[in-house]
């Protein structure tokens, strides 16, 4: 297939069918089927007023490079530089969207350094109340209703359905209470004493929440008072990190420079135009000045062949050159590994060589058509992996070492893998292509799951105009715990966004559990992860949580859970248990559990009067936009909203009098305008020139935490008068005034509005 004949054009590829989405309750979002980065549309001029040309401003000033924060000595929990962290920037595109500064990918966190030391006779949580539901301001889980309803049939209409949103990682000041030594559990079912067990306190015996077995504390909890009780962290809190700093070092302080940061491998597309190039030669250049001196890089290129350059030379650019039509063989990395070359150095001691290197790449020099040309990003990632494990390739099967940190592949792309492992052919008219391409997709996904074995995450940015058949690179990020983003050209947003995946903050190995008590199960869960095998964990005997396995921990995820009860609910509390295991950048492993309780009600009206409008709305957002795989699936989804909106009204609200139709409950008034406003957005609605677009936009939502996705799903709507002053108009009231610029902030995308007098 590497012979495919030149020729093909780029241009937009028809979506593809998806396979089919896996029965399990586990929803991973769904990878991106319209494959082409290609040339944006003008924009639809139907949404404006006929009378006035729209003229669409150019985007606001691209963000100015800086360095990004760099993280000071954070043992075991940072606190946001900016309030509402965001994952990643715009990925541009679309007739008006812009990057904006704003949204983009989170910088490491400028933190507070808090001792790690557990404080067990601190600050005494106060003890929770007995009759409200606890936890409605837990910073990591916000819940479709602060109430359960205790009638199976409405609790359970999936119209509006009931759920949280979890952000297991999110960081938050003053973090939890953090305890150091092992969390205490349930032998029975796996669960962890929280501050709702009941304790016996003659006896230390404590009983699980979930499965009201007793348990024995071996004589811990036996104190005179229960008001003793509260001096255990985890008896007194919500929510607790357990932390262990390694068995090897007992009394082990991280300082600052315990952060354990892996190397970095930049992959550079070799097949650039001369514009494309310099653009990128700009952010490279940038991008490892923003580096800090002890950061570890490699650089390859990738065309025909993998070259890895050589920092031992000092001055002199050279590189090593690999065949790129298949995976390096053992013996060609063990050349590399034991040779006399420095493939990956310390910024302080490499930095002129990376900038020459950078500087000495050349522009594509055939007269090959951007779409036809080869390129082995397969292999290279190959390679680089290969280094980046370096001896322990040695070791025998099954034995993983386990590298210091998360180490980050770069991958800066113009065009799709077409040579070598994991490719497709040039063009999507190849009689064989859709098996072709299956077979990559399959082959990337092994990679990425190879990368994540070895704590190395896979980001990847295209730009450019040439399709980069995301369907098939789309796999390789995500299964390593990685994004694809992608990019109009390789200016400033891109280089913005390279310095920040550097420097993002990430956990590895996560586990997340979620338990709950009372016959209420998950049935679905939309996130970042893939369900855990059974073997992945330890279990226990009547274990009957759900677990996933998380890539990569990161601040701006969250996971929306979807839940259902088995029967009428009798109790009057329902408790859950949300417990996300995961190793930190300074390699301790922390273990966060959140326990939260819910009263729960009979009538319809406290119900509903509980109902969080915005977390509801996100959820159903996420489900809905999780079926919308193909711009005809979205077509579906928008008619899917307004049947939903009927079926609310229909089983929540009243009927009229001498009528047959139904009122929309007035306690969910805000919930419909929502979903207005994820009907006509950029995630199902056509406000963005491309389905490309579209889909890597959908992917972010997917993942992506609830402040973000509230904005993604509805817009805010600001309006610049003359004069300077801005005014905020609600998001339906979108008429156009002759007289100012109108923003709509989307999350990812700013839109402007401006109007030109002719
Ligand atoms: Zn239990």
């Amino acid at each position: 297939m590497e012979e495919t004949p030149p020729g093909q054009r780029p241009q937009p590829q028809p979506a593809h069918a998806s396979p089919p989405f896996p029965a399990a309750p586990f929803t991973p979002p769904p990878r991106v089927f319209s494959p082409a980065l290609a040339a944006r549309g003008t924009p639809s001029p139907g949404s404006g007023p006929g009378h006035a040309p729209a003229h669409l401003s150019t985007p606001p000033g691209p963000p100015v490079f800086s360095s990004p924060l760099r993280p000071a000595a954070v043992p075991f929990r940072a606190t946001p530089a900016s309030p509402h962290p965001v994952p990643f920037a715009a990925a541009g595109g679309g007739y008006s969207s812009s990057s904006s500064a704003s949204a983009s990918q989170p910088t490491s966190l400028a933190p507070h350094f808090l001792n790690g030391a557990a404080t067990p006779h601190g600050d005494l949580a106060p003890a929770p109340s007995p009759l409200q539901g606890d936890g409605l301001d837990n910073p990591y889980v916000q819940f479709s209703a602060n109430k359960v309803l205790k009638q199976k049939k409405l609790l359970n209409a999936p119209s509006l359905g009931f759920g949280a949103l979890v952000s297991p990682g999110k960081e938050v000041a003053p973090g939890p209470e953090v305890v150091e030594r092992d969390p205490r559990r349930c032998l029975n079912c796996g669960a962890y004493v929280n501050l709702y067990c009941d304790v016996l306190i003659a006896s230390g015996q404590w009983q699980c929440i979930i499965c009201k077995k007793l348990n024995s504390s071996e004589g811990e909890f036996v104190v005179s008072s229960k008001q003793d009780l509260l001096h255990w962290p985890e008896l007194a809190s919500t929510t607790v990190d357990y932390v262990q700093v390694g068995n090897r070092r007992p009394g082990f302080v991280p300082v600052s420079d315990s952060r354990v940061s892996g190397p970095i491998f930049i992959l550079i597309d070799e097949c650039l135009d001369e514009a494309h190039l310099q653009h990128l030669q700009g952010s490279l250049h940038a991008f490892v000045d923003s580096l800090p001196p002890t950061a570890k890089i490699g650089i390859i290129t990738y065309g025909r062949t993998v070259s890895v350059y050589d920092f031992s030379e000092g001055a002199a650019v050279s590189a090593d050159v690999l065949p790129g039509n298949k995976s390096p063989t053992h013996e060609s990395l063990k050349g590399l590994i034991y040779g006399t070359g420095v493939y990956l150095s310390p910024i302080h001691a490499s930095l002129p060589v990376a900038h020459t290197i950078f500087s000495s790449l050349r522009p594509y020099q055939l007269n090959v058509p951007e779409v036809s040309r080869d390129r082995c990003l397969g292999a290279a990632v190959e390679v680089a992996l290969g280094i980046i494990q370096g001896p322990s390739v040695e070791l025998s099967r099954g034995i993983i070492k386990r590298s210091g940190g998360n180490c980050r592949i770069l991958v800066c792309a113009g065009g799709p893998c077409t040579f070598g492992p994991g490719s497709v052919p040039h063009s999507v008219k190849h009689p064989n292509y859709a098996y072709l391409e299956k077979t990559a997709m399959k082959s990337m996904e092994s990679l990425g799951h190879e990368a994540q074995r070895h704590s190395t995450v896979i980001d990847i940015f295209c730009a450019g105009q040439c399709p980069v058949r995301v369907p098939v690179l789309q796999p390789l990020a995500k299964c390593s715990g990685g994004v694809l983003l992608l990019h109009d050209d390789f200016g400033e947003a891109f280089g913005v966004n390279l310095q920040r995946a550097s420097t993002r903050a990430a956990g590895s190995h996560g586990l997340f559990e979620i338990r709950c008590s009372d016959n209420m199960l998950v049935t679905q869960v939309i996130g970042p992860g893939e369900e855990a095998s059974p073997d992945s964990h330890e279990t226990f005997k009547h274990d009957s949580s759900f677990c996933i396995q998380i890539h990569s921990v990161e601040e701006t995820q969250s996971f929306s859970v979807s839940m259902e009860t088995k029967g009428d609910i009798k109790s009057d509390f329902v408790f859950f248990q949300f417990a996300v295991h995961y190793s930190n950048m300074y390699q301790a492993e922390i273990t966060r559990v959140i326990t939260m309780r819910l009263q729960t009600v009979d009538g319809l009206s406290a119900y509903l009067a509980s109902v969080q409008e915005d977390v509801a709305s996100v959820i159903i957002g996420k489900r809905t936009v999780l079926r919308a795989r193909t711009a005809s699936d979205a077509i579906d989804m928008r008619l899917s909203i307004d049947e939903r909106v009927k079926d609310i009204a229909f089983k929540f609200g009243n009927q009229a009098p001498k009528s047959k139709l139904y009122r929309f409950p007035k306690e969910l008034a805000s919930l419909p305008e929502c979903l207005f406003h994820l009907k006509r957005g950029p995630l199902l609605g056509s406000i963005i020139g491309h389905e490309d677009e579209r889909s890597v936009l959908r992917n972010l939502f997917l993942n992506a935490s609830f402040d973000l996705s509230l904005r993604m799903l509805a817009p805010q709507c600001i309006m610049h008068r003359e004069g300077g002053t801005f005014e905020e108009l609600p998001a339906y009231d979108l008429v156009m005034q002759s007289n100012a610029a109108v923003i709509l902030d989307h999350g990812t995308d700013i839109f402007i509005w401006l109007v030109c007098y002719s």
